[in-house]
Protein backbone atom coordinates (compact mmCIF):
# COMPACT_ATOMS: atom_id res chain seq x y z
CA UNK A 1 0.00 0.00 0.00
CA UNK A 2 0.31 3.75 -0.38
CA UNK A 3 0.75 4.04 3.06
CA UNK A 4 3.58 1.52 3.74
CA UNK A 5 5.56 2.90 1.01
CA UNK A 6 6.14 6.43 2.48
CA UNK A 7 7.32 4.66 5.42
CA UNK A 8 10.12 2.30 3.15
CA UNK A 9 11.43 5.11 1.26
CA UNK A 10 13.29 7.33 2.99
CA UNK A 11 14.66 4.85 5.53
CA UNK A 12 15.94 2.95 2.13
CA UNK A 13 17.70 5.37 0.97
CA UNK A 14 19.23 5.89 4.14
CA UNK A 15 20.30 2.27 4.45
CA UNK A 16 24.37 2.00 4.21
CA UNK A 17 26.44 -1.05 4.17
CA UNK A 18 30.66 -0.23 4.30
CA UNK A 19 32.60 -3.36 3.13
CA UNK A 20 31.19 -6.24 0.93
CA UNK A 21 32.91 -9.38 1.25
CA UNK A 22 32.03 -12.68 -0.77
CA UNK A 23 32.56 -16.05 0.34
CA UNK A 24 33.75 -18.36 -2.48
CA UNK A 25 34.36 -22.63 -3.09
CA UNK A 26 35.18 -24.18 -6.25
CA UNK A 27 32.61 -26.58 -6.01
CA UNK A 28 29.63 -27.60 -3.78
CA UNK A 29 29.81 -29.31 -0.19
CA UNK A 30 32.96 -27.96 0.66
CA UNK A 31 31.54 -25.72 3.90
CA UNK A 32 31.28 -22.09 1.99
CA UNK A 33 27.79 -21.76 3.85
CA UNK A 34 29.07 -22.83 7.24
CA UNK A 35 32.08 -20.61 6.94
CA UNK A 36 29.99 -17.57 5.79
CA UNK A 37 28.13 -17.80 9.04
CA UNK A 38 30.71 -18.32 11.30
CA UNK A 39 32.24 -15.29 9.69
CA UNK A 40 29.25 -13.53 10.47
CA UNK A 41 29.08 -15.16 14.04
CA UNK A 42 32.63 -13.52 13.87
CA UNK A 43 32.19 -10.26 13.28
CA UNK A 44 28.83 -9.58 15.29
CA UNK A 45 31.07 -10.85 18.21
CA UNK A 46 33.11 -8.06 17.08
CA UNK A 47 30.83 -5.73 18.00
CA UNK A 48 30.40 -4.71 13.89
CA UNK A 49 26.70 -4.57 12.75
CA UNK A 50 27.02 -7.52 10.46
CA UNK A 51 25.07 -8.70 7.48
CA UNK A 52 24.62 -11.72 5.48
CA UNK A 53 23.49 -11.53 1.82
CA UNK A 54 22.92 -15.58 1.06
CA UNK A 55 23.35 -15.54 -3.26
CA UNK A 56 23.47 -19.68 -3.22
CA UNK A 57 20.68 -21.04 -4.33
CA UNK A 58 21.76 -24.75 -4.04
CA UNK A 59 20.01 -24.63 -0.33
CA UNK A 60 18.77 -22.81 2.46
CA UNK A 61 21.97 -23.46 4.53
CA UNK A 62 22.17 -19.80 5.99
CA UNK A 63 18.76 -19.45 7.17
CA UNK A 64 18.92 -23.22 8.53
CA UNK A 65 22.39 -22.20 10.32
CA UNK A 66 20.45 -19.22 12.31
CA UNK A 67 16.91 -20.89 12.63
CA UNK A 68 15.77 -18.63 10.67
CA UNK A 69 11.68 -19.67 8.70
CA UNK A 70 9.74 -16.87 7.95
CA UNK A 71 9.12 -15.70 4.57
CA UNK A 72 10.72 -12.03 4.08
CA UNK A 73 8.43 -9.19 4.27
CA UNK A 74 8.22 -6.94 1.17
CA UNK A 75 5.92 -4.06 -0.57
CA UNK A 76 5.00 -3.81 -3.87
CA UNK A 77 8.29 -1.81 -4.78
CA UNK A 78 10.01 -4.78 -4.24
CA UNK A 79 11.70 -2.54 -0.82
CA UNK A 80 12.46 -5.79 1.28
CA UNK A 81 12.64 -5.77 5.26
CA UNK A 82 15.97 -8.12 5.93
CA UNK A 83 15.24 -11.08 8.40
CA UNK A 84 17.10 -10.59 12.09
CA UNK A 85 19.13 -13.42 13.99
CA UNK A 86 18.83 -13.77 17.76
CA UNK A 87 22.07 -11.88 17.93
CA UNK A 88 20.88 -8.87 15.12
CA UNK A 89 22.79 -10.33 12.36
CA UNK A 90 20.55 -9.19 9.53
CA UNK A 91 19.70 -11.79 6.31
CA UNK A 92 18.37 -12.26 3.41
CA UNK A 93 18.33 -15.43 1.39
CA UNK A 94 16.56 -16.29 -1.74
CA UNK A 95 15.63 -19.56 0.65
CA UNK A 96 13.32 -17.22 2.58
CA UNK A 97 11.49 -15.91 -0.52
CA UNK A 98 10.35 -19.39 -1.60
CA UNK A 99 6.93 -20.40 -1.38
CA UNK A 100 7.99 -23.90 -0.31
CA UNK A 101 11.33 -24.24 1.49
CA UNK A 102 11.77 -28.17 -0.09
CA UNK A 103 11.59 -26.75 -3.71
CA UNK A 104 14.51 -27.19 -6.12
CA UNK A 105 15.74 -23.57 -7.29
CA UNK A 106 16.37 -24.01 -11.22
CA UNK A 107 17.11 -20.51 -12.00
CA UNK A 108 19.89 -19.36 -14.57
CA UNK A 109 22.28 -16.98 -14.04
CA UNK A 110 20.52 -13.90 -14.94
CA UNK A 111 16.92 -14.63 -12.64
CA UNK A 112 19.55 -15.15 -9.74
CA UNK A 113 21.77 -11.74 -10.53
CA UNK A 114 18.13 -9.53 -10.55
CA UNK A 115 17.00 -11.17 -7.20
CA UNK A 116 20.63 -10.70 -6.33
CA UNK A 117 20.97 -7.34 -7.69
CA UNK A 118 17.37 -6.57 -5.98
CA UNK A 119 18.99 -7.91 -2.27
CA UNK A 120 22.00 -5.54 -2.33
CA UNK A 121 19.92 -2.40 -3.65
CA UNK A 122 16.22 -2.79 -2.21
CA UNK A 123 17.21 -3.96 1.38
CA UNK A 124 16.42 -1.61 4.30
CA UNK A 125 20.13 -2.21 5.78
CA UNK A 126 20.91 -0.52 9.08
CA UNK A 127 23.97 1.44 8.57
CA UNK A 128 26.09 -2.12 8.11
CA UNK A 129 29.73 -2.06 8.80
CA UNK A 130 30.40 -5.73 7.09
CA UNK A 131 28.29 -7.81 4.77
CA UNK A 132 29.31 -11.31 3.85
CA UNK A 133 27.77 -12.96 0.53
CA UNK A 134 27.62 -16.70 0.63
CA UNK A 135 27.94 -16.84 -3.49
CA UNK A 136 27.29 -19.88 -5.70
CA UNK A 137 29.57 -22.45 -5.48
CA UNK A 138 32.02 -22.84 -8.29
CA UNK A 139 32.91 -20.67 -11.28
CA UNK A 140 30.15 -21.26 -13.87
CA UNK A 141 27.58 -18.66 -15.45
CA UNK A 142 25.75 -18.75 -12.19
CA UNK A 143 28.61 -17.25 -9.97
CA UNK A 144 29.94 -15.20 -12.42
CA UNK A 145 26.53 -13.24 -13.44
CA UNK A 146 26.65 -12.60 -9.08
CA UNK A 147 29.89 -11.52 -8.94
CA UNK A 148 28.49 -8.74 -11.65
CA UNK A 149 25.90 -7.75 -9.77
CA UNK A 150 27.62 -7.19 -6.09
CA UNK A 151 30.21 -4.62 -5.50
CA UNK A 152 32.29 -6.73 -3.52
CA UNK A 153 35.67 -5.23 -1.66
CA UNK A 154 36.95 -8.72 -1.69
CA UNK A 155 36.35 -12.26 -1.53
CA UNK A 156 37.43 -15.10 1.09
CA UNK A 157 37.73 -18.26 -1.01
CA UNK A 158 36.71 -22.05 1.21
CA UNK A 159 38.11 -25.28 0.12
CA UNK A 160 38.68 -28.67 1.83
CA UNK A 161 42.77 -30.41 1.49
CA UNK A 162 41.67 -31.98 -1.39
CA UNK A 163 40.63 -29.29 -3.50
CA UNK A 164 44.17 -27.62 -2.30
CA UNK A 165 45.78 -29.71 -4.41
CA UNK A 166 44.27 -29.41 -7.60
CA UNK A 167 43.31 -26.87 -10.03
CA UNK A 168 39.68 -26.08 -8.25
CA UNK A 169 40.96 -22.81 -5.75
CA UNK A 170 42.98 -21.71 -8.67
CA UNK A 171 40.08 -21.06 -10.63
CA UNK A 172 38.23 -19.04 -8.40
CA UNK A 173 41.26 -17.12 -7.55
CA UNK A 174 41.34 -16.84 -11.48
CA UNK A 175 38.02 -15.48 -11.80
CA UNK A 176 38.49 -13.08 -9.09
CA UNK A 177 41.40 -11.47 -10.45
CA UNK A 178 39.32 -11.24 -13.69
CA UNK A 179 36.45 -9.11 -12.19
CA UNK A 180 39.02 -7.08 -10.10
CA UNK A 181 38.02 -7.92 -6.59
CA UNK A 182 41.11 -8.79 -4.55
CA UNK A 183 41.31 -12.37 -2.49
CA UNK A 184 41.42 -11.51 0.70
CA UNK A 185 42.32 -14.81 2.20
CA UNK A 186 42.02 -18.77 2.39
CA UNK A 187 40.05 -20.90 4.54
CA UNK A 188 40.68 -24.47 4.67
CA UNK A 189 37.66 -26.63 6.28
CA UNK A 190 37.84 -29.96 7.36
CA UNK A 191 41.60 -29.51 7.91
CA UNK A 192 41.40 -32.41 10.64
CA UNK A 193 39.43 -33.79 13.44
CA UNK A 194 40.56 -33.77 17.14
CA UNK A 195 40.40 -37.50 18.76
CA UNK A 196 37.72 -36.87 21.34
CA UNK A 197 39.64 -38.78 23.80
CA UNK A 198 43.28 -38.20 23.06
CA UNK A 199 43.38 -34.86 21.36
CA UNK A 200 44.84 -36.02 18.83
CA UNK A 201 44.46 -34.41 14.94
CA UNK A 202 43.72 -36.80 12.37
CA UNK A 203 44.15 -35.32 8.99
CA UNK A 204 41.18 -37.24 7.33
CA UNK A 205 41.80 -35.81 3.84
CA UNK A 206 45.22 -35.64 3.92
CA UNK A 207 48.32 -33.09 4.50
CA UNK A 208 47.10 -29.32 3.73
CA UNK A 209 48.86 -28.24 0.84
CA UNK A 210 46.80 -24.55 1.61
CA UNK A 211 50.84 -23.08 2.11
CA UNK A 212 51.72 -23.60 -0.87
CA UNK A 213 48.56 -22.09 -2.58
CA UNK A 214 49.23 -19.37 -0.01
CA UNK A 215 52.68 -18.61 -1.30
CA UNK A 216 51.96 -19.06 -4.95
CA UNK A 217 49.07 -16.58 -5.48
CA UNK A 218 50.21 -13.86 -2.24
CA UNK A 219 47.32 -14.91 -0.44
CA UNK A 220 47.10 -14.94 3.08
CA UNK A 221 45.94 -18.24 5.36
CA UNK A 222 42.82 -17.15 7.28
CA UNK A 223 42.20 -20.34 9.24
CA UNK A 224 41.89 -24.15 9.24
CA UNK A 225 38.60 -25.27 10.46
CA UNK A 226 38.22 -29.15 11.96
CA UNK A 227 35.46 -31.35 11.37
CA UNK A 228 33.53 -30.43 14.21
CA UNK A 229 30.28 -32.26 15.24
CA UNK A 230 29.56 -29.32 16.87
CA UNK A 231 29.22 -26.93 14.46
CA UNK A 232 27.07 -29.39 12.17
CA UNK A 233 24.49 -30.29 15.26
CA UNK A 234 24.89 -26.04 16.19
CA UNK A 235 23.59 -25.92 12.19
CA UNK A 236 20.94 -28.49 12.16
CA UNK A 237 19.06 -26.66 15.56
CA UNK A 238 19.94 -23.08 14.33
CA UNK A 239 21.89 -22.47 16.49
CA UNK A 240 25.30 -21.36 15.22
CA UNK A 241 25.64 -18.40 16.89
CA UNK A 242 25.89 -20.32 20.29
CA UNK A 243 28.36 -22.15 19.05
CA UNK A 244 31.15 -21.06 21.92
CA UNK A 245 34.32 -22.09 19.56
CA UNK A 246 34.23 -20.38 16.10
CA UNK A 247 37.74 -21.38 14.76
CA UNK A 248 37.70 -17.75 13.48
CA UNK A 249 38.16 -15.05 15.89
CA UNK A 250 41.42 -13.26 14.49
CA UNK A 251 40.14 -13.38 11.42
CA UNK A 252 38.45 -10.33 10.88
CA UNK A 253 41.72 -8.31 12.17
CA UNK A 254 42.99 -9.62 8.97
CA UNK A 255 40.40 -8.90 6.37
CA UNK A 256 38.62 -5.53 7.51
P1 LIG B 1 28.60 -25.55 0.91
O1 LIG B 1 28.00 -24.23 1.28
O2 LIG B 1 30.02 -25.44 0.47
O3 LIG B 1 27.77 -26.35 -0.04
P2 LIG B 1 27.92 -26.28 3.63
O4 LIG B 1 28.48 -25.13 4.39
O5 LIG B 1 26.45 -26.29 3.41
O6 LIG B 1 28.69 -26.46 2.24
O7 LIG B 1 28.41 -27.61 4.35
C1 LIG B 1 27.99 -28.91 3.94
C2 LIG B 1 27.64 -29.75 5.18
O8 LIG B 1 28.81 -30.01 5.95
C3 LIG B 1 26.65 -29.08 6.10
O9 LIG B 1 25.80 -30.05 6.66
C4 LIG B 1 27.54 -28.49 7.20
O10 LIG B 1 26.85 -28.36 8.42
C5 LIG B 1 28.67 -29.50 7.27
N1 LIG B 1 29.96 -28.88 7.62
C6 LIG B 1 30.65 -27.97 6.89
N2 LIG B 1 31.81 -27.66 7.49
C7 LIG B 1 31.87 -28.38 8.63
C8 LIG B 1 32.84 -28.49 9.71
N3 LIG B 1 33.98 -27.81 9.70
N4 LIG B 1 32.53 -29.34 10.73
C9 LIG B 1 31.40 -30.05 10.73
N5 LIG B 1 30.46 -29.99 9.76
C10 LIG B 1 30.68 -29.16 8.72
Amino acid sequence: TQEKTDFLEPLYRESKVKKVIGIVSGKGGVGKSMTTSLLGVAAMRKGLHTAILDADVTGPSIPQAFGLHERLLGNAEGIILPAMTNFGIEVVSLNLMLEEETQPVIWRGPVVADVVKQFWGKTLWKDIDVMFVDMPPGTGEVPLTVFQSIPLDGIVVVATPQELVGMIVEKAVNMANMMNVPVLGLIENMSYIKCPDCGKEIKVFGDSHIEEISEKFNIPVLGKLPIDPKLTQACDAGLIEDVENIYLDGVMDIIL
